[in-house]
């Protein structure tokens, strides 16, 4: 049996960055995923890469009729959505050898197989075993079903098989009101697709600031998308032709459309690593129970990403690497003590960090909201999309800025100045008296 100074299962941005940091402090390291195409787990296969290059062609899409004004001699004559998947597949295989050049580099150990728990200190994969001394589980997370969608791959999907998609379809209904709903609801809008968009919750984004949520619904009916909040799906009845969806929300209303998009959210995807013979304990709801260092029930098995309950962002789990695989080297408990980003790629962008101002409220702080609209900022215009607003919460007593929500142009490059201020405690006088480029979307900050 081969033995490694530390195992990690999961090739996604929490496991290839762990065994990269590992590899490079000398750590004979193991990394294992089902397949070789895995290496960059869900970010790069199904997720942040393939929407966000989806996005950007929805993007020139929504701006072409500014820069017609301008004068631009161009007409768009169609959309070629099978030319769009192949650059996707060939951005995703370049962005793969990147990674992989990088763990050859750090002398990472690569096997493919589905990893499970024999015992603490011994995996099975695919039927030959390894042993450890440490290990990281990084497995990610999957898509969460419901009987009353029940996905088929061809009317009824999820987000997976989206990047499948050869042509566009005449209208869909999205069923979810989180970021991928709200993503997908912006793709398909911007060409032209019929789009109805079912969420659960009284408003879209939950997680966001209440006035941010409503200007994005406010964004989306006014660009045709049909939005329908507090209805859920009872049925669904798929013919050849099209799915017909019973919905309930203030009255019962059937929805017909060509295809239906399942985005109820993920759920971590621990249920093949037979925790139980390790004894690593999980919650409810499937997610690896770890401490603030990352570490299980068991201390040299670690958890970090979205298996475990926190933010579920490609960011957050590359950091958590990073603090997981010092762990591991030093014997050291640190944790992530960062303030994390929110960014949904929508038209408009959205982007916060910090705390909301309804937090705020209810945590009775004295707080202070400046807030600016991008109607006077000269750049957003000329870019062509001036509407939207950035905000910060402030903290009455000492002037710290304490948290930031953006909506608009740009708003998930932005956040990051805002990001600096509210992790580095930074009063609201410091942002107000930088100097920022003019004209740039940042220059925002000088009107809150
Ligand atoms: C549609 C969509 C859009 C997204 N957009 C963004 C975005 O714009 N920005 C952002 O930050 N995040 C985005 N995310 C979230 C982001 O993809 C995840 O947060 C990130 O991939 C989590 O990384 P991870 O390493 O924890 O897990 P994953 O990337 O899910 O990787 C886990 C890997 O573990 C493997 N695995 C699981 N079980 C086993 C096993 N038993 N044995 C062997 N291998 C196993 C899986 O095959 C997988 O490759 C998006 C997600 C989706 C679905």
């Amino acid at each position: 049996m081969k033995h490694f100074d530390t195992v990690i299962i999961g090739a996604g941005p929490g496991g290839y960055e762990a065994a990269i940091e590992l590899g490079k402090a000398g750590v004979k390291t193991l990394l294992i995923d089902k397949t070789k195409e895995r290496i960059g787990g869900t970010c790069l296969n199904e997720g942040c890469i393939s929407t966000k290059n989806y996005l950007e062609s929805a993007g020139y899409m929504a701006k072409a009729s500014y820069f017609q004004e301008c004068g631009l001699d161009m007409s768009i004559r169609g959309f070629d959505l099978q030319r769009l998947r192949e650059k996707t597949i060939a951005l995703k295989n370049e962005l793969r050898s990147g990674v992989v050049w990088q763990l050859d580099g750090a002398k990472v150990e690569m096997m493919y197989g589905t990893a499970s728990f024999v015992d603490a200190h011994t995996l099975d994969v695919s039927g030959e075993s390894v042993s450890f001394d440490t290990c990281i589980i990084a497995t990610g997370a999957k898509v969460r079903e419901t009987p009353a969608l029940p996905l088929d791959g061809k009317k009824i999907v999820s987000s997976n098989e989206m990047f499948e998609l050869e042509v566009l379809p005449k209208s869909i209904a999205i069923v979810g009101g989180g970021a991928i709903g709200c993503e997908f609801a912006t793709f398909f809008n911007a060409f032209g697709v019929e789009v109805t968009l079912i969420a659960r919750g009284p408003q879209l984004l939950s997680g966001e600031d209440e006035d941010i949520s409503k200007t994005l619904l406010r964004a989306f009916k006014k660009s045709g998308i049909n939005v329908m909040t507090s209805s859920s799906v009872q049925k669904a009845e798929v013919t050849q032709q099209e799915v017909t969806l019973t919905v309930e929300g203030e009255a019962v209303e059937e929805i017909k459309c060509e295809l239906v998009l399942c985005a109820i959210g993920r759920d971590p995807y621990t249920q093949l690593l037979s925790l139980q013979n390790a004894q690593v304990e999980c919650d409810r709801r499937g997610f690896v129970v770890v401490n603030d260092a990352f570490q299980t029930s068991q201390k040299h098995i670690y958890a970090i990403g979205d298996c475990i309950d926190t933010p579920a962002y490609a960011h957050t789990a590359y950091t958590e690497a990073q603090i997981a695989a010092g762990n591991v080297v030093s014997g050291s408990a640190n944790s992530n003590t960062h303030v994390n980003p929110s960014t949904i790629f929508t038209h408009p962008q959205i982007a916060s960090c910090g705390i909301k101002e309804k937090e705020a409220q209810e945590q009775g702080r004295a707080v202070e909201i400046k807030k600016a609209f991008f109607k006077v900022n000269a750049k957003s215009k000329i870019l062509g999309d001036d509407s939207g607003f950035a905000k910060v919460i402030v903290c009455a007593q000492s002037g710290v800025i304490l948290g930031a929500s953006i909506i608009g142009v740009e708003a998930t490059e932005i956040i990051h100045e805002l990001l600096v201020a509210v992790e580095k405690e930074l009063l609201y006088t410091d942002l107000k008296e930088m100097i920022h480029a003019h004209p740039s979307v940042s220059e925002i900050v000088r009107y809150l």
